[in-house]
């Protein structure tokens, strides 16, 4: 019998750096960082670069450098992938798909019970809705 469980739960911390390089002085974020993908949720540890030394950047642009969407800047517990977005802008033009039923369906690929699916969250629907209001993520 198989038990699900993510890399997170199994002790895995990726280390974000600057710069390209891992950061000597790497700050543990506080608790897991949850990512909506076009393969539905996961959910990760990540040790954020706050060391101030040249080539660290901000949390928000640590998140861009790997094409995930922070849904807030300051201290975000959320992101999207670019990927997501992208399949959710093609749904959204082609099928006129709304960010709710994109959302669920998401979420149906990595709980189809339903039982351990969050509710939508407000800023999270912003997100989606801001990629279909004359945004460019076709050319991204
Ligand atoms: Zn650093």
């Amino acid at each position: 019998m198989f038990e699900k469980f993510s890399l997170s739960e199994a002790g895995l911390v990726a280390q974000l750096g600057h710069d390209g390089r891992s950061c000597p002085h790497s700050h543990a974020c506080h608790g897991n960082l949850a990512i909506i993908d076009a393969s539905g949720f996961h959910s990760v540890s990540l040790a954020y670069c706050e060391c101030g030394h040249p080539g660290s950047s901000d949390i928000a642009v640590q998140l861009l450098r790997l094409s995930w969407m922070p849904v807030t800047v300051d201290r975000p517990r959320t992101a999207v992938t670019l990927a997501a977005l992208r399949l959710f802008h093609k749904l959204n033009l082609q099928g006129k798909l709304n960010a709710y039923d994109f959302y669920h369906a998401l979420g149906s690929l990595t709980d189809s019970t339903g039982l351990s699916i969050q509710m939508v969250r407000g800023q999270l629907l912003a997100v989606f809705n801001c990629s279909c209001s004359g945004s460019s993520l076709g050319q991204v």
